[in-house]
């Protein structure tokens, strides 16, 4: 391996579950906490940094954000650096003083799983491994193959027999190999045998009850709190299109780090957008290892099952959770591609989720909202007609 592929953060410290604060040397640990698996609620592990920088300049050279993240340098096919851009006119049409979108599609597959996959790949480099396996309903499985490829790694996804055909034939053409499952539990055994029997790398969960995916490539995440503040955009709320979290939690990681760093004045409050209520009953009380079974159209966002870090980063911002339905994400990407914004039908549902929280009064008339479009819109499958 040449040394030079991949340049370690040098104030990468440890890594420490974000429920009980057990520390870890660095190392992989796909499970999450070792105490927290023992007492059946897995948990994420994030890492944690000596020292971070206390002023917003980029690096010269590497990631722009590398000082921030597990890797100064490494796999990268210029992932980052999204638009943020304000909509005044759907901000007036909403009744909410200022919107911003912070446009994800526009990384280099399509998706903000770009940046999980840049860092977590470099790890799989930096650990020695051969081979990348993952379970993904679709974006994060394009991105992983596209990274792989970069790197020389093969790559293997574990998804729906139902999968879009516009996945299909991208992860064909990107070399990766693609394991069919019916049922979301049999994708991640298939996970579990790879890494556990064969030293395969996860980029992704596959436990049940799940944990977040592992820190390294979540860790990528952060770096969209980052380009936000150093676009000028500090919104007073986060709207996430949310499965499992790892989007959420790098965002919420983001902010609280420069929060600490004393680069922003008060912490924006996380909403997760879920397509039927999951987080929103554990917020009311049901356990966070429960299944909330349901369906959707929104398949970025499907499954049935939560995770800690969600459930942390919603309570320690003092945010919460919006259930918004198919019809609605419809209307609600139908009204950003009205802005010139061709996203996911997933990444409407913030659009629906923000009329929500406006009309609740948990989003005052006079604050900034900050919309997560998480991926552009040509892969997604639903047929409109059925939605509208
Ligand atoms: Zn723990």
């Amino acid at each position: 391996m040449n040394p030079r592929r991949f340049q370690r953060n040098p104030r990468l410290s440890h890594l420490r579950c974000i429920s009980c604060s057990h520390v870890l040397d660095i190392g992989d640990y796909p499970r999450g906490c070792p105490v927290c698996e023992r007492t059946q609620k897995p948990s994420s592990l994030e890492a944690v940094y000596a020292d971070l920088p206390t002023s917003l300049q980029p690096s010269g050279s590497g990631f722009r954000w590398g000082a921030w993240l597990p890797y100064l340098s490494g796999v990268s096919l210029g992932e980052g650096e999204t638009p943020c851009m304000e909509l005044p006119r759907l901000a007036a049409d909403l009744g909410v003083a200022r919107l911003s979108v912070k446009h994800e599609g526009m990384n280099p597959t399509g998706s903000h799983k770009d940046r999980m996959s840049s860092q977590g790949v470099t790890r799989a480099l930096d650990a020695g491994a051969q081979s990348v396996v993952l379970a993904s309903s679709g974006n994060a499985a394009i991105s992983a193959a596209a990274y792989c490829a970069a790197a020389g790694l093969a790559c293997e996804a574990a998804t729906y027999q139902a999968m879009p055909e516009t996945f299909v034939r991208a992860l064909q053409r990107l070399g990766a190999r693609r394991v069919a499952f019916d049922r979301g539990a049999d994708r991640w055994e298939h996970v579990r045998r790879r890494v556990e029997d064969d030293g395969a790398f996860a980029l992704t969960n596959y436990c049940l009850p799940p944990v977040g995916s592992p820190a390294f490539g979540v860790e990528g995440y952060r770096a969209i709190a980052l380009e936000c503040v150093a676009d000028g955009c500090v919104p007073d709320h986060v709207l996430v299109p949310t499965a499992r979290g790892d989007l959420l939690w790098g965002i919420y990681s983001g902010f609280r780090d420069l929060l600490a760093a004393g680069l922003i004045e008060r912490l924006p409050r996380l909403w997760v957008v879920e397509p039927f209520a999951r987080l929103a009953k554990v917020l009311e009380g049901a356990p966070a290892q429960n299944e909330f079974p349901g369906t959707t159209a929104q398949f970025s966002i499907a499954g049935g099952t939560v995770t800690l870090q969600q459930l942390h980063a919603v309570r320690s911002s003092g945010g919460g959770a919006a259930v918004v339905d198919d019809g609605q994400a419809f209307r609600g990407a139908t009204r950003l591609a009205q802005e010139g914004l061709w996203v996911e039908l997933c990444a409407g549902s913030t659009v629906g989720a923000l009329t929500q929280l406006l009309a609740d009064q948990r989003i005052a008339p006079s604050e900034h909202a900050l919309l997560i479009l998480t991926a552009k819109g040509d892969r997604d499958p639903f047929e409109p007609a059925a939605l509208s």
